[in-house]
């Protein structure tokens, strides 16, 4: 092809297939166990480094075994230590003054400062950590005032992308670009009112540039730039500012800066639809978009601007674990073909690392529920074959095509898959087995058998989970120590839970949680419908990993689940003791759920078999139980259209766990997060009789909303922070019970911490409750 325009540098080719990125915490999460051990001084940053270039390697290896290729930037340079969106904010020099004796003379953090500032040192508080989007990632919120002193402070995304040409494979370097970057960053507490980060695009946009004349001069030719904040009206920034600011931010990248001294530009947009903002983006000077075709739709009319640029459709799900139906996905493609775009290439919807690594490492798991399934390394398969499909036709790929389309309706027909009498009892249901009695009545009647103090304290539910726990656990799992020997342990445990609780003085005790290995893998293995994975670890924030189930079929509940580990807690304490157990919302949103039916038809399920489990623990003599939904924030779809049927079937399915109970069986239910304003009317819908949230970063802010709105129940907001390893002081409680009771009436307020103790260890634990009780003893001496 020869170019009219000798002055525009021909775009450099970009690969047929590619994915938006890989799971970097390794495949036995080796990058987990690296920084664990650094943290706990056991080893060099070195030794880190070695790990991580090691992972990479492997990675890329993995990915050209796979179909990727290594002579065009199909195989991205994602990798990242604890969190993309920190190293952005480490890349441009971003770290808070709290943190900036950290920095060296030229702004740069090493592994042991970078680490400082995602975990907190002292009384020197951690980035505040929040969900990424709709997904069970946590990003570290970067910090941004007037005064951020923006310079290119890292050259890791060029020093990766340098070890892997160095190596033979041509990466694409991956980082958030400057728009999300920023929409998705917080003043800092001296700005003035009414300052954005927004605000300081242009003084950023520099730094940008910087990276990308680094990274040519390293001879990347393509570099992806992820703007997600695009397809989000949930994020609190306008959707014409980020229009104006995207026109800004492209024009300084792609306009004023040209080719050859920068990389061809690919903006990603994943988690769904662009909407208004695809045509804004087409109209930049980039040379290539990448757009969600799993939550969004295919543009069906050209669009002004798309002619020159290669436009990456992400048909494959980066965000669940299904196989694809490849020939429809094609369709798609060969749709997106009529566009005007100079190229059509494939790619995943998002980055996979919302997935498990491979299916090759779960030789447990069902071999027929396997054939419907496609983690990391498969969808990267899937991506090679629609690639191969795109250029040599359907033919090529014939086999491939009929192998999955076959996956697909043997699914639907198989058993377990629709069970008749779940579904006659879901169809049976009537309003009244949403609704409780009226909440008046339930209080007074909760009080009398309760008698609790003013400012009751208690727990979230976990308490940590012990070397021994574990090994008790793993050593169960294998049959090497029996159920009735596993049990006694667990028994200890509890007593050892209750004691230290009753010793602290807290009010309402909890069993600590010992025999879940997770919140939503417990009940998956005790519920029927749900798979779990053996290796099937994902990512939820720096080196914290879950292993989501696999709720693949109909949902009842075969047997009691909790009823007997509650009951034997109950026995040992005059105190009430609360039953603890994951909501209906949390259940799917930390699962793969399958695609094959409406989300609240699911929900529902979970929630009747929940309900069942309520009636028993409620029957056997416990006055409290906490049905957690932490995730019911998480799942609210990005698009405000979309945002009323998701808040309907959501509180829909959690009062049908909970509406059941009598009037003095007190309903507590756990958030973890602090946007709690923005879905107040959701929360208020849940009809909880106390909500206990995440407030402790937020120096609870939240209750001033909370209050503002007229909320009538009770709320427990969060006094003590356990996503740091920090112990926060007693007159640090006081100062926020003290602040909380001048917000909101004494009467609808319980302390307790932000989030359940399991990943803390007793030595931050105990002292941190210990404080929280003396101060809340300090406060009610003041009511
Ligand atoms: N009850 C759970 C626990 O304490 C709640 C955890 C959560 O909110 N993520 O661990
Ligand atoms: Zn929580």
């Amino acid at each position: 092809m020869t170019s009219t325009t000798p002055a525009a540098p021909a775009t450099p080719a970009f690969p047929t297939g590619s994915v938006l990125g890989y799971p970097r915490i390794g495949p036995r999460r080796e990058l987990k166990k690296a920084l664990e051990a650094f943290w706990a001084g056991r080893t060099a940053a070195d030794e880190v480094e070695a790990v991580a270039a090691d992972l990479r390697r492997r990675t890329r290896a993995r990915l050209a075994e796979l179909g990727l290729a290594t002579d065009a930037p199909a195989i991205p340079s994602a990798f990242s230590f604890y969190d993309h969106v920190l190293d952005t904010a480490a890349l441009v020099g971003a770290v808070p003054a709290r943190f900036a004796d950290l920095q060296d003379a030229d702004g740069r953090l090493d592994l042991a400062g970078y680490s400082t500032v995602a975990r907190g040192r002292g009384d020197d508080l951690p980035l505040e950590m929040t969900k990424w989007f709709d997904t069970n990632y946590h990003y570290l919120v970067p910090e941004i005032g007037p005064g951020t002193a923006f310079r290119y402070a890292s050259d890791r995304p060029v020093a990766e992308f340098a070890e892997a040409l160095a190596d033979g494979v041509l990466t694409r370097p991956v980082v958030v670009g400057p728009v999300t970057f920023l929409a998705l960053a917080k003043p800092t507490e001296d700005a003035p009112a009414g300052f954005h980060p927004l605000d300081r695009l242009d003084d950023l946009l520099p730094v940008y540039a910087r990276l990308l004349t680094e990274l040519a001069a390293a001879g990347a030719t393509w570099v992806q730039l992820d703007e997600p904040a695009l397809v989000s009206d949930s994020i609190g920034v306008d959707a014409a500012v980020l229009a104006e600011a995207t026109t800004r931010a492209y024009r300084a990248l792609a306009t004023e800066l040209a080719r050859p001294e920068r990389p061809a530009i690919l903006v990603a947009a994943p988690y769904g639809d662009l909407g208004a903002a695809l045509p804004v983006l087409a109209a930049t000077d980039v040379e290539g978009l990448a757009i969600d075709l799993v939550r969004g739709d295919a543009p069906t009319v050209a669009v002004p601007g798309l002619a020159g640029k290669t436009l990456v459709g992400g048909v494959v799900d980066g965000h669940n674990i299904w196989r694809a139906d490849l020939d429809a996905r094609l369709t798609v493609l060969e749709q997106l073909a009529g566009l005007g775009a100079a190229a059509v290439a494939v790619g995943t919807s998002t980055s996979l690392f919302h997935v498990p690594h491979t299916l090759d490492d779960e030789p447990a798991l069902d071999r027929t529920l396997v054939q419907w399934l496609a983690f990391a390394d498969e969808k990267v398969r899937e991506v090679a074959t629609l690639a191969t499909g795109l250029t040599e036709g359907r033919e090529a790929v014939r086999t491939e095509l009929l192998a999955a389309s076959d996956a697909v309706r043997s699914r639907a027909t198989a058993p377990g898959v629709v069970r008749p009498e779940v579904r006659e009892r879901a169809a049976a249901l009537t309003d009244d087995q949403f609704r409780r009695g009226p909440f008046a009545a339930r209080k007074a009647a909760q009080a009398e058998r309760l008698r609790l103090p003013a400012l009751p304290t208690t727990t979230i539910g976990s308490f940590p989970q012990t070397p021994e726990i574990r090994k008790a656990r793993a050593a169960f799992g294998k049959g090497e120590l029996s159920a009735a020997a596993y049990e006694d342990e667990m028994k200890a445990e509890i007593r050892r839970v209750v004691e230290l609780q009753e010793r602290i003085g807290l009010d309402v005790l909890v069993h600590g949680e010992p025999e879940r290995n997770d919140m939503v893998q417990y009940f998956a293995e005790n519920l029927d419908g749900f798979a779990v994975t053996q290796n099937g670890w994902v990512q939820s924030y720096g080196s914290r990993c879950t292993r989501p189930s696999i709720l693949w079929g109909d949902v009842s509940r075969p047997a009691p689940i909790t009823v007997a580990w509650t009951t034997y807690t109950q026995s040992l304490t005059d105190k009430p003791v609360k039953g603890m157990l994951t909501g209906p919302v949390t259940i799917l949103a930390w699962s793969f759920v399958r695609d094959d039916q409406p989300l609240g038809d699911t929900a529902n399920q979970v929630a009747l078999a929940l309900r069942d489990e309520i009636a028993d623990l409620e029957a056997a003599g416990i006055g409290i139980v906490q049905v957690d939904e932490p995730a019911l924030r998480e799942l609210l779809p990005l698009r405000e259209k979309d945002h009323a049927a998701y808040l309907d079937w959501s509180v829909r399915s959690f009062r049908l766990s909970t509406a059941g109970v009598r009037p003095d069986t007190q309903i507590h239910t756990h958030l973890c997060y602090s946007e709690f304003g923005e879905i107040m009317d959701a929360i208020d819908g849940l009809d909880a009789d106390v909500t206990s949230i995440e407030a402790a970063r937020s120096k609870m802010e939240i209750l001033g909303d909370i209050a503002a709105a007229g909320y009538p129940r009770a709320v427990g907001p969060g006094v003590y922070d356990i996503h740091s390893p920090r112990v926060p002081s007693q007159a640090e409680v006081t100062e926020l019970l003290t602040e909380a009771v001048r917000t909101i009436d004494v009467d609808q307020l319980w302390v307790n911490p932000d989030c359940g103790l399991k990943t803390r260890r007793y030595e931050e634990v105990t002292p941190s409750l210990e404080h929280l009780v003396e101060a809340t003893r300090t406060v009610r001496a003041t009511l």
